[in-house]
């Protein structure tokens, strides 16, 4: 079965058809223009706009994910806006090194690192057959980046237990401990119970 995937980040994409072992086929793939106001007050509640988004334009299978790291010095931000963090100081056309170093920027002197990054997904089958998974991971904000692996916060988030940044972890490694692929195998599961 076809099943799409309601983003436009190639890293997700290609992190999600790994750990489905499934090919995903994302809006950009087939020429949609796809950016819903992901304006939900929840992981759970922003995956739900993406997958509802692209589901009522295409009436197929849909997976949505919404992710983030929750900074526990930073009463759990930037969550939700993990992907817009550092726009309003620095303006809309900042990379994903300008954010996590202004991160780090905000944590100077932070004695208490620990952090958590966390992933919502939602399966829409059909109108009535709506799924969600939330996991998370727990680790800490690293001193410095290090790291050319992943993408996005990876260089600055050190998974619990381990003394390497994501980034700096084997792709295997990172699909075993990482948010996405802890939610990824619960997926997996339903879709194999619904026999998707
Ligand atoms: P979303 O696309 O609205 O869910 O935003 C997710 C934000 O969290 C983006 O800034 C991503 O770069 C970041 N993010 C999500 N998952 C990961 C990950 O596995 N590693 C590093 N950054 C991530």
């Amino acid at each position: 079965m076809k099943i799409y995937f309601a983003s436009s980040n190639t890293h997700k994409k290609e992190e999600m058809s790994r750990l489905l072992g499934v090919s995903l086929t994302t809006p950009k793939d087939i020429g949609l223009d796809f950016s819903p106001i992901e304006d939900g007050s929840s992981f759970i509640e922003n995956s739900m706009i993406k997958a509802k988004a692209l589901y009522d334009l295409i009436k197929s299978p849909v997976i949505a994910d919404d992710s983030g790291l929750c900074v526990t010095s930073l009463l759990g931000k930037p969550g939700i806006h993990t992907a817009r963090f550092g726009y309003d100081e620095l303006g809309e056309n900042i990379t994903s090194k300008d954010q996590y170093m202004l991160l780090l920027e905000k944590m100077k002197g932070e004695r208490n690192r620990d952090a958590a990054f966390v992933c919502a997904l939602t399966l829409i089958l059909d109108e009535n057959r709506i799924f969600t998974i939330q996991e998370k991971v727990d680790g800490k904000i690293a001193n410095s980046p290090f790291g050319e692996g992943g993408f996005g916060y990876d260089p600055i988030f050190e998974i619990e237990g381990m003394n390497k940044t994501v980034a700096e972890l084997q792709r295997e490694e990172k699909d075993l401990f990482s948010h996405r692929g802890r939610a990824t195998r619960l997926l997996k599961k339903l879709l194999e119970e619904l026999c998707v």
